[in-house]
């Protein structure tokens, strides 16, 4: 008799913050802690433009701020995407 299993992925129910969180992977089912990758948004561009004009040596300051980066989170079990978290 063959037995099947089916993974529900209900990325709505995750709950991503701005650092590495612990969850249930729903692609590869393990217990993992996300890896977070950042990436600069539009308003980081904008506020180090801004900066730039007014304040030349502060203008990379935007870069180093998370608050003003978009946290991308992945399974380091399975490597795939899981969330975004945004602000
Ligand atoms: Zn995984």
């Amino acid at each position: 008799m063959r037995t099947q299993s089916v993974a529900y992925i209900a990325r709505a129910e995750l709950n991503l913050g701005r650092h590495s969180t612990r969850l249930h992977c729903p692609f590869c089912t393990e217990v993992i802690e996300t890896i977070v990758i950042t990436e600069p948004t539009k308003f980081t561009h904008i506020a180090a433009g801004i900066l730039c004009v007014v304040c030349f040596p502060c203008a990379w300051t935007p870069y180093f701020i998370d608050s003003c980066q978009r946290m991308h989170h992945y399974c380091p079990k399975c490597q795939n995407y899981i969330g975004t978290y945004k602000k």
